[in-house]
């Protein structure tokens, strides 16, 4: 039925500006003033919309209150039936001529200052719906067309409050393509009738995202697919279809697709707020050590008479075979960070590790895999049964996992990246449901390669953390090269800047640690004296097979140097070479005597050095002269390393050639 040409209640009908999927639009005139007329025939509303006549001019009643310069105004509304018995409703409205801003995106191409001054408008027309009345009015169909950019560039929102009436299982969608429903929200899927303002929030969210990328944050191709990615999978990260959006809008764009409500914007004025705010507070962290803290009892005991505040990790596995310190660890005697161990899990070998089987998550078959992380019944248990073991402690660590085992093709790193992202997503709900006070990091573990073959693939998503820190350790350092060490620091670097959040570098050698940490990095660990580098080997073998011999810190080296205690002789050339060392622990002793001794001296003399480098690093307020003092460190150390290499007394090793290839990157 075409009512061109026809007059109808007064309002003459001239032509057809479009129909959509539940009604048409006409351009109508009467006493001499245009309008736009949307029809809706009866059998698209809802059984109560149709049941009582007056329902729906009760409803439009409350929509004409609506009044913003951003919002098209309703003016009338009216029924009819045709010959046929056939009720059809009419809602008069503001006529605006312009592009819908679908096709206004295609035609012009716009500056990101263009888009985002759009999107402000946006809001602020959303907003003055939600506060139109005591009540407020929801859209609930916000998306690209239904935004009309008008000849002189504003904005008028179109078609707010019509989905409250529209039965849309009625709608049969003849197309596969999935228009309408990309732009609606988890809870509006679950339950259109009760949704509030967040769910237009979240709207909004994909109109900013696709105004931004051109793209959406899930990929689908049919509504059953995509209603399980909206309640199960995290977003496409949106630098992943524009590099250049700057990190601010990213992180705008997750808080207002945020799936759990909680998480989202409340208030559409915060996110007028936030993009506002142009200098983005950007914080300063301090520096700090993080002793990886395995069985050094006796080590720990002594040096908290020196510092006790001192924060240690302690991986959870080690609560059965170390006792004691667990126990410390319980009583907070000994600060620490909670290590779930996780990781390990991934592997066959993790049944020989003293400690990992008796863990409340450990699988009782066979191993943790990415088909089982992908399961979100099993990650609801994983993470259940993860708090149970973590729920005494202060500051604890998200389960994770390393990314790849044995089973990896590098094909699905980034599904392994997802479930790594959902496993801190969905822990970080599990705890706030839990109302938890706990202190809570995230964990990234993977591959040196992996970085070099997707870094900003993976830090997109990483990107998003929300959490009081994030550890990072990275398997492969101890062979690493210049290209890798460069993109290595890119990432920690360019991690902390996104995320805003304390970065620490877990398990990486001291003068790596130490470089991080002069380049504005929050944090590193390492072991003491003992285990220094973190190696898929150490998780994927039984730890027996590696000899962990002891070793001495030479400060002026920035190195850690091994040697078996019986033959720690062999080190004397160096230890005669350098400055004695006057800590309360070495006491400008000889070498020989600290090394025979079996009190922990050289685990004691390392805290004590490392904590007074990290003084050192503090101690310096400008950023470029802490870069400065630390590449003096470094030259220094070669040219003592070059001497001692040259009289013979020390030979190449690992911790020469890390210490040039950083120095390279300086
Ligand atoms: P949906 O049915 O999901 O809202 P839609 O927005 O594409 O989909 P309609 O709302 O029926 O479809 O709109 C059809 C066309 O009429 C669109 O091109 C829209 O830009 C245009 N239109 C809607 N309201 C007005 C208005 N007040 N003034 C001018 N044009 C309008
Ligand atoms: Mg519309």
């Amino acid at each position: 039925m075409n009512l061109v040409g026809n007059i109808i209640n007064g309002y003459m009908f001239l032509e057809v500006l479009g129909s959509g999927q539940y009604g048409v639009v006409y351009k109508v005139e009467k006493d001499g003033n245009v309008y736009a007329a949307k029809l809706f025939y009866e059998h698209v509303l809802l059984k109560e919309f149709k049941n009582e006549n007056n329902r729906i001019t009760r409803e439009v009643e409350v929509l004409k209150k609506a009044n913003s310069k951003y919002l098209v105004k309703y003016y009338d509304d009216f029924m009819i039936k045709n010959e046929a018995g056939v009720k059809a409703y009419f809602v008069i409205m503001e006529l605006c001529e312009g592009d819908s801003l679908t096709d206004y995106l295609k035609k012009n191409s716009l500056s990101l200052d263009e888009k985002v001054n759009l999107f402000k408008e946006i809001l602020v027309g959303i907003n003055d719906l939600h506060h139109s009345t005591e009540e407020g009015i929801l859209h609930r169909d916000i998306k690209p067309d239904n935004i009309i950019i008008k000849k002189d560039n504003s904005v008028k929102i179109v078609d707010y409050g019509f989905a409250k009436m529209i039965d849309f299982t009625s709608i049969t969608n003849t197309g596969d393509q999935i228009g309408s429903p990309i732009f609606m929200s988890p809870e509006q899927f679950r339950d259109s009738k009760h949704i509030d303002p967040r769910a237009d929030i979240y709207s909004l969210g994909v109109v900013f995202y696709y105004m931004l990328t051109g793209n959406y944050p899930y990929e689908a191709n049919t509504i059953e697919e995509l209603i399980y990615k909206l309640n199960s999978t995290p977003i496409i990260p949106p630098t992943r279809y524009n590099k250049e959006i700057p990190h601010k809008y990213e992180k705008i764009i997750y808080k207002l697709l945020a799936k759990k409500l909680h998480l989202r914007y409340q208030k559409i004025e915060k996110i007028l707020e936030d993009i506002e705010n142009n200098a983005i507070e950007e914080f300063i962290f301090e520096n700090y050590f993080y002793p990886w803290c395995i069985n050094e009892k006796t080590v720990m005991q002594n040096y908290l008479k020196e510092k006790a505040d001192i924060k240690v990790i302690f991986p959870i596995h080690m609560k059965t075979s170390q006792q004691t310190l667990y126990s410390m660890v319980c009583s907070s005697e000994l600060k620490a960070i909670v290590d779930p161990s996780t990781h390990r899990l991934s592997y066959d070998i993790f049944n020989n590790v003293g400690g990992l089987k008796s863990l409340k998550y450990a699988p009782t078959e066979g191993i943790i895999t990415l088909d089982n992380l992908r399961d979100i019944s099993f990650r609801t248990k994983y993470i259940s049964d993860w708090y149970d073991e973590m729920k005494d402690f202060e500051e604890i660590i998200l389960p994770y996992q390393y990314i790849s085992n044995s089973n990896y093709t590098k094909d699905c790193l980034e599904g392994w990246v997802q479930s790594g992202i959902q496993l801190i997503n969905e822990a970080c709900n599990f705890l706030y449901d839990k109302g938890s006070k706990q202190k809570k990091y995230a964990m990234i573990a993977l591959d040196i390669n992996h970085l070099v073959y997707d870094k900003d693939m993976i830090l997109s998503y990483y990107s998003s953390i929300e959490t009081d820190g994030i550890f990072v350790q990275v398997s492969g350092i101890k062979t690493i090269n210049k290209l890798q060490l460069g993109v290595y620091v890119n990432f920690i670097k360019e991690l902390q800047l996104a995320t805003n959040t304390r970065v620490i570098a877990l398990k990486v050698p001291v003068p790596l640690g130490l470089y991080l940490l002069s380049l504005g990095i929050h944090g590193f660990s390492c072991g003491i004296s003992a285990l220094e580098y973190f190696d898929e080997e150490f998780i994927n073998k039984d730890r027996k097979a590696f000899n962990i011999y002891a070793k001495y810190y030479f400060k002026e080296l920035l190195t850690l140097a091994t040697y078996s205690r019986s033959e720690a002789y062999q080190l004397s050339p160096a230890y005669d070479y350098l400055e004695k060392c006057n800590c309360p622990y070495c006491k400008g002793r000889n070498f020989i005597d600290i090394a025979a001794e079996k009190n922990q001296t050289i685990s004691l003399h390392f805290l004590h050095c490392l904590c007074e480098e990290i003084e050192i690093l503090n101690g310096i307020v400008d950023p470029d002269e802490k870069i400065a003092y630390y590449k003096n460190r470094i030259e220094s150390a070669i040219n003592k390393y070059n001497n001692l290499i040259k009289s013979g007394g020390l030979k190449k090793n690992d911790q020469y050639d890390l210490l040039q290839i950083i120095y390279s990157n300086m």
